[in-house]
């Protein structure tokens, strides 16, 4: 009696009795024959309510439990099935795992705190599971939690984003709160229908109490923002803005590069690249980077852009420009203002075609990134709310399923972490 009640603790199964333990000597792992202890009888294994039984089921199955040391253990037990009156014939309730699940609740809860805290590679290597398991058990643990907390309650400013999760245009719609730099929704798709899906959940009273929302500026968007939430101040997410002048001076680079290029071939027969297109290739990331983190290595190639390529250059200078604007944001909204209108003209006059284009572009748009200076939409945090969800997304390459990478988001940056078990 009492070693019943001890592995049942090293197990972690709760209102379980414990029959017996054997170890399985083939397949070296522990096996515990359980069943259900009182009153965890003939409940249906969808609500949980007592219905009659039905039949026996499949017989006996097994569950996958932690580890007991560096031997892995299973529980294993009958699986009889009831007539529920709502849900009809299913496979009754067990009480040490959720129901259709191959591993018991502190096995799940164990995997879904790892993967909110460690490598894929160590989740997988450390807990003998598949990358693909882990996905069904966030999946299963955050439909448990999502049932539990409400994420979309006292929301005031939030942002809303898309982002790529697989290739061939697979997209996420993602919401944050920017008040506390939660993501409180994501769901499939980015597009109308998903944005429409949110605002719904959100509901008409929930809607109204939207003060700010943040954003890129696709037409979709708007639409379905102006129907459901016409009151809100729409602003530019800065993040977004300045992905406008990075691209802009991608293409610049683009241009300098085939020219190298072009001259290369032009001088000589050799079609290998000439030390000009190289070093331009090589300096990529020091275009990109800010200039704070510069190596000196990365300083020398942008002191050489400057002297043997002025355009490129000077469309280094207006992305950094543009990006300025915002961190002057944080400081003083009006110098930011002010900032932004000097970059504007000058964009404008600066004679790349691409800036001269994005200059329009941030025109048209001045309204809401005056918005968004002004209610200090912080690019910092914003910026690395995108980063950290695009490293998750990343990271959850490989699920099956959108809903596990969603549940992997939710899990790790909604606010509500798994916890170990006990
Ligand atoms: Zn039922």
């Amino acid at each position: 009696m009492r070693s019943a009640r001890v592995w049942a603790g090293l197990l972690g199964v709760e209102k379980t009795v414990v029959e017996r333990v054997d170890f399985d000597e083939d397949e070296g792992v522990i096996v515990a024959s359980v069943r259900p202890g009182r009153g965890q009888r003939r409940r249906c294994g969808v609500c949980r309510r007592r219905s009659p039984g039905y039949d026996r089921g499949e017989g006996r199955r097994r569950w996958r439990a932690l580890d007991l040391g560096t031997v892995r253990a299973f529980v294993e037990a009958d699986a009889p099935r009831v007539c529920c009156p709502v849900h009809g014939v299913v496979v009754a309730a067990v009480p040490w795992a959720r129901h259709g699940a191959g591993h018991t609740y502190g096995f799940d809860q164990t995997v879904a705190w790892l993967a909110t805290v460690c490598s894929k590679s160590a989740v997988t290597e450390l807990m003998r599971i598949a990358w693909r398991s882990v996905g069904a058990v966030v999946a299963r643990v955050w439909a448990d939690t999502a049932g539990r907390v409400d994420l979309l309650t006292g929301l005031r400013r939030i942002g809303i984003d898309e982002i790529s999760y697989r290739k061939g245009h697979k997209y996420l719609l993602v919401v944050v709160d920017h008040d506390t730099g939660r993501l409180v929704w994501a769901g499939k798709g980015a597009d109308q229908a998903s944005l429409t899906d949110f605002f719904t959940r959100l509901g008409p009273a929930r809607c109204a109490q939207i003060t700010h929302i943040s954003s890129d500026s696709a037409r979709w968007m708007s639409e379905v923002i102006a129907t459901h939430c016409p009151q809100a101040v729409r602003c530019a997410d800065p993040y977004h803005v300045v992905t406008w002048a990075t691209d802009a001076l991608d293409e610049q680079r683009r241009i300098a590069w085939n020219a190298a290029r072009g001259a290369a071939r032009g001088n000589s027969r050799n079609r290998s690249p000439s030390g000009q297109t190289k070093a331009l290739k090589d300096a990529r990331w020091a275009l990109w980077k800010n200039p704070d983190n510069l190596t000196d290595r990365q300083r020398e190639q942008l002191a050489w852009i400057a002297k043997t390529n002025p355009a490129l250059h000077r469309a280094w200078a207006l992305k950094e420009g543009l990006r300025t604007v915002f961190a002057i944001a944080r400081r003083s909204p009006t110098e930011a203002v002010e900032a932004l209108d000097r970059w504007i003209s000058w964009a404008r006059r600066c004679r790349l075609p691409q800036f001269v284009k994005l200059a329009q572009r941030v025109v048209r748009h001045r309204d809401a990134i005056i918005a968004s200076i002004e209610h200090s939409l912080s690019n910092a945090l914003v910026e690395s709310m995108n980063t950290k969800i695009r490293l998750i997304v990343r990271m959850a390459f490989g699920f099956h399923s959108a809903q596990a990478i969603i549940a992997l988001a939710m899990l790790s940056l909604g606010g509500h972490r798994p916890t170990l078990p006990r």
